[in-house]
């Protein structure tokens, strides 16, 4: 990961940020906006998050993918989970489009499409997409140093000239199509907060599907009934953030490991809505 620090434009909670970034350990200064960013549009008070970082996802992926083939996991590619074979309350096997594959333990890892996994052992877990639609623009590397948020909308520079812009918020299924509304809306706020984008060209437009939940909260546990079956979903729009944590959760339930905080409110309740 980069560091690169977050400018967070108005409207936001001083109160509220100071007292978030206090328990969470986290610097923060009130700046003017144009001192940290000379090409923003307006120049007005602003937080200023300096330790804030980021990650290029596709490129974290290859690094885990290359860490597990070193481990020696081995890596089922296009093969579809279509269904579970159980005895009791145990999970013996998992079928697939390649056939049967059999484990210790199985993990639910299908994002938004979890429910549809898990069939009638979904009970109510509540895990739905929510479409997130993205601009890549391509400006001269160094245009943009640092990450800015403004109510939803950030704009991420990448090293190489690249400005990610997103994002949109869609309940409309498992729909992954880009729309020409959400285009214009997203280069419109993008353009307004930083106007030296007018000039560049948009090289991408893509979709993507968040596994979205209630309260944002993913569920991290083992299954009410099904004693070797587990899930680590529903993280919506921080999955990628919260990817090592929650992963360490979930080894250190099955490993039977001390947690090193509260796991309840991670829990798959039978009850929980
Ligand atoms: C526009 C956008 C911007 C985002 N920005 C951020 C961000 O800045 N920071 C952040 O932390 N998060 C961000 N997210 C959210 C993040 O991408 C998700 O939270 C994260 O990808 C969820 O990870 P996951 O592994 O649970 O699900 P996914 O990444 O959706 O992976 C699930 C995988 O399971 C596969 N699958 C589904 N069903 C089956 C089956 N039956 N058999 C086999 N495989 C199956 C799918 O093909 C998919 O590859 C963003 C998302 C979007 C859309």
């Amino acid at each position: 990961y980069r560091k690169c620090g977050m400018l967070v434009l108005p409207p936001f909670s001083t109160a509220k940020a100071l007292t978030w970034c206090d328990t969470h350990a986290t610097r923060l200064e009130i700046s003017g906006a144009r001192q940290i960013i000379p090409e923003l549009a307006a120049d007005e008070d602003a937080l200023w998050l300096p330790d804030v970082a980021q990650a290029r996802n596709p490129r974290l992926l290859k690094a885990l993918r290359r860490q597990l083939e070193l481990l020696g996991v081995p890596i089922h590619e296009q093969t579809e989970a279509t269904g579970w074979r159980c005895n009791g309350t145990l999970v013996t096997g998992i079928h697939t489009n390649h056939g049967m594959l059999h484990a210790g333990n199985y993990i639910v890892t299908s994002g938004a499409w979890s429910r549809q996994l898990l069939g009638k052992h979904a009970l109510n877990l509540d895990i739905r997409p929510i479409r997130g639609q993205m601009l890549l623009f391509k400006t001269v590397p160094g245009t943009l140093r640092s990450i800015i948020l403004k109510e939803g909308i950030y704009l991420i520079p990448r090293l190489d000239g690249h400005i990610l812009a997103g994002s949109t918020l869609e309940d409309v299924g498992f729909d992954k199509t880009t729309t020409e509304e959400a285009r214009a809306m997203l280069h419109a706020q993008a353009t307004g907060i930083l106007p030296l984008l007018k000039e560049a060209p948009v090289v991408q437009h893509w979709s993507g599907l968040r596994p979205g939940s209630p309260d944002n909260i993913p569920t991290i546990g083992r299954h009410p009934q099904l004693e070797n079956l587990y899930i680590n979903s529903g993280h919506f729009r921080y999955g990628v953030t919260m990817a090592p944590a929650s992963a360490e959760i979930l080894a250190s339930l099955i490993l039977g490991r001390p947690q090193a905080l509260d796991i309840s409110p991670y829990r798959w309740q039978a009850g929980r809505k």
